[in-house]
């Protein structure tokens, strides 16, 4: 089948890595790609916000599937325009993206599903917050309602903290995404990632992840899109992933599905580990980045044929022992441009001669040719992903190639997957 995939990160690098080796994929298209993507596929110059431009690609080149990597085309509704003109696209509908897209719609959705999660008010002035606040215990969680590309949450440790940080929401730091804040119980435990495929029906677990969201070292400075990340996540035993399923995946898709807003695509879980069991602190509607670079490093199977029976509804044809993962660990360690997340620096040069001699591989995030020069172009560069028999194992392959990796405008944490070589060691 032909394939069109959506999206210009290193998600989409390793999505169409996976997507090219797929025996169902005959040929992939990528809008807007780079130049790691290009590798894989054809680059092609579509607008994601042009809903007709899109179809009227997929027409022109029999497009059997659309594969929507990022959240704001899904939020925007490119999964029910698609649908209208028959063309199958792994991604939700707008209705059903509203599990990212908005926080309070999800809270709203636990509290009727019964679905653990922390306790939570929703408010929509800064008087309303105020007042609620005094229900709450510092630290206070106060999440902007929309989509805040990440840096709409803010952890106040003291009243006069969250007060300021309250009157920048409604005061429109976040544009329309802070018309409403969803004030939260703060929760104790470790986060890990779980994630799954549905169709709005059938329901198959596709693994486990934690990623590193600071900055620096030891988890410090500020928050990121994720410096790096690794699969499976031991944390999340077999028994908190079942648990997991049991309480919050199911009871969401088929509340989703009672309601008229049928779940289709991936459901990515950001669970904490409470001591009362996993508790959903969010969903998002696609895959993380960069936790899809290191599931894709892991998936031993047809990503294609997948994807195609999840947007068509036939995800129960899936054969037992589907979707297979490799057992070993893969861990992705980000290369950031100087700057990140503040300014990066564009430009850098970057010459990945050796890098990938060891089996490691280097997924493209923020890189541009000039000249036939691979350069820094965005915050988060490259993803150097890795394999091991456990994480302090492909922690080692994948700083190795690292190592072989001549960026000099660029910066990596050194202690990807830290808690758990710890964990190893004792
Ligand atoms: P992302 O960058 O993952 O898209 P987001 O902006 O959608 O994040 P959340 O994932 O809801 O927001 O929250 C961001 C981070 O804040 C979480 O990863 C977690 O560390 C922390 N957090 C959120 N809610 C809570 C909570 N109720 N208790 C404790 N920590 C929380």
């Amino acid at each position: 089948m032909n394939i069109l995939l959506l999206g210009s990160g290193g998600r989409e690098h390793a999505l169409a890595w996976k997507l090219a080796q797929s025996p169902s994929c005959t040929k992939l298209y990528a809008a807007p790609g780079n130049p790691g993507i290009a590798e894989e596929a054809e680059l092609v110059a579509l607008d994601a916000t042009n809903h007709a431009a899109v179809i009227a690609f997929c027409k022109a080149h029999e497009i059997a599937l659309v594969v929507v990597g990022p959240e704001a085309p899904l939020v925007d509704g490119l999964g029910d325009s698609l649908r209208i003109e028959s063309v199958p696209v792994f991604g939700p509908s707008k209705d059903a993206a509203q599990l990212e897209g908005s926080k309070g719609f999800t809270k709203d959705l636990c509290e009727r599903a019964g679905i653990p999660t922390a306790g939570y008010v929703r408010t929509s002035s800064l008087k309303q917050a105020l007042e609620a606040l005094d229900r709450f215990d510092p630290p206070y969680v106060l999440k902007a309602d929309g989509l805040a590309a990440g840096k709409g949450v803010v952890i106040a440790e003291t009243w006069s903290e969250a007060e300021a940080a309250l009157e920048d929401m409604f005061g429109g730091t976040f544009g329309a995404a802070g018309a409403e804040v969803v004030i939260e119980e703060f929760l104790i435990g470790e986060e890990a990632s779980f994630f799954a495929l549905t169709d709005g029906s059938s329901i198959v677990p596709f693994g486990t992840a934690q990623d590193h969201k600071r900055v620096g070292d030891g988890d410090t400075g500020p928050n990121t899109g994720g410096m790096g990340a690794y699969s499976p996540a031991p944390v999340l035993t077999e028994e908190l992933q079942a648990r997991a399923m049991r309480k919050i995946i199911e009871p969401t898709v088929r509340t989703m599905a009672a309601e008229g807003m049928p779940y289709s695509g991936v459901l990515y879980a950001g669970l904490m580990l409470t001591a009362d069991g996993p508790k959903l602190i969010e969903y998002n509607a696609r895959f993380g980045d960069p936790e899809c670079q290191v599931l894709m490093m892991r998936l031993d199977d047809d990503l294609a044929w997948i994807m195609w029976l999840c947007a068509r509804g036939e995800l129960d044809q899936l054969g037992s022992g589907s979707p297979k993962f490799d057992a070993a660990t893969a861990l992705t360690v980000v290369m950031a441009a100087k700057g990140y997340p503040g300014t990066p620096e564009k430009g850098g040069t970057i010459d990945l001669d050796g890098a990938e001699s060891e089996g490691a591989k280097v997924f493209h995030a923020g890189t541009a040719l000039k000249d036939g020069q691979l350069i820094a172009n965005g915050g988060r560069v490259l993803n150097v992903t890795a394999r091991g028999r456990n994480v302090s194992e492909a922690q080692a392959a994948a700083y190795r190639a690292v190592a072989a990796i001549d960026f000099p405008s660029g910066f990596c944490r050194r202690d990807i997957g830290w808690r758990e070589v710890e964990r190893e060691r004792s």
